[in-house]
């Protein structure tokens, strides 16, 4: 369910942005939805923009 180790981890409506460090050790920023079979997950190269994903997202 949860591939990574997430830290920081918030919630914004349904969607849940954490921070966690990729196999190169480089920050990623993650937001994942967790409604039922939505299933939006994407990683952006800085908070602000996983957050904002995060604001905007709408369940199809
Ligand atoms: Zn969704």
């Amino acid at each position: 369910m949860r591939p990574h180790r997430f830290r920081d981890v918030t919630r914004i409506g349904p969607v849940q942005v954490g921070t966690h460090n990729d196999r190169r050790g480089r920050e990623k920023h993650t937001a994942a939805c967790t409604a039922p079979g939505c299933g939006f997950s994407a990683d952006y190269p800085d908070r602000s923009a996983a957050e904002l994903a995060a604001r905007t997202h709408r369940c199809t």
